[in-house]
């Protein structure tokens, strides 16, 4: 556990969250300032900083990706469709370096990317 991360902490049980699914390798929780109508955070309980980082655990990017779909499937996202995504670094606007899949839906999402 990295004591200076903020999902690390939610993690460890300092941070409260509204917790959503959790496996003994994950953790997902709402997001506490939503972009869509379901808007949830998925993260690795063991600290990665982004998704280049969890990718060279491939048994925990697999876990990640079983825990999005698991919530999508849970909050009745799968019959309209959703939207997974990693942001990543400066140019994608990371804000926490605790990698988590953000899971979208529950209303149609837009255009993948709000320029062009
Ligand atoms: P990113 O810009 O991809 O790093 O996304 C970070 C996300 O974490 C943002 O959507 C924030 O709203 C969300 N967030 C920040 N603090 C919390 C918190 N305490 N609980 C839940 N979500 C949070």
């Amino acid at each position: 556990m990295d004591n200076d991360c903020l999902f690390c902490r939610i993690v460890a049980g300092e941070i409260p969250a509204t917790v959503v699914h959790e496996t003994d390798t994950t953790l997902a929780f709402r997001d506490i300032d939503p972009k869509a109508t379901v808007h949830v955070l998925v993260i690795p309980k063991t600290h990665y900083a982004d998704v280049v980082a969890l990718a060279q655990d491939p048994a925990a990017a697999a876990d990640v990706l079983a825990a999005a779909a698991a919530v999508a499937e849970n909050d009745g996202l799968t019959a309209g469709g959703f939207r997974i995504l990693f942001n990543t670094g400066a140019h994608a606007g990371q804000e926490v370096f605790h990698v988590h899949a953000h899971v979208l839906g529950g209303e149609p999402l837009g255009p993948m990317l709000a320029i062009r």
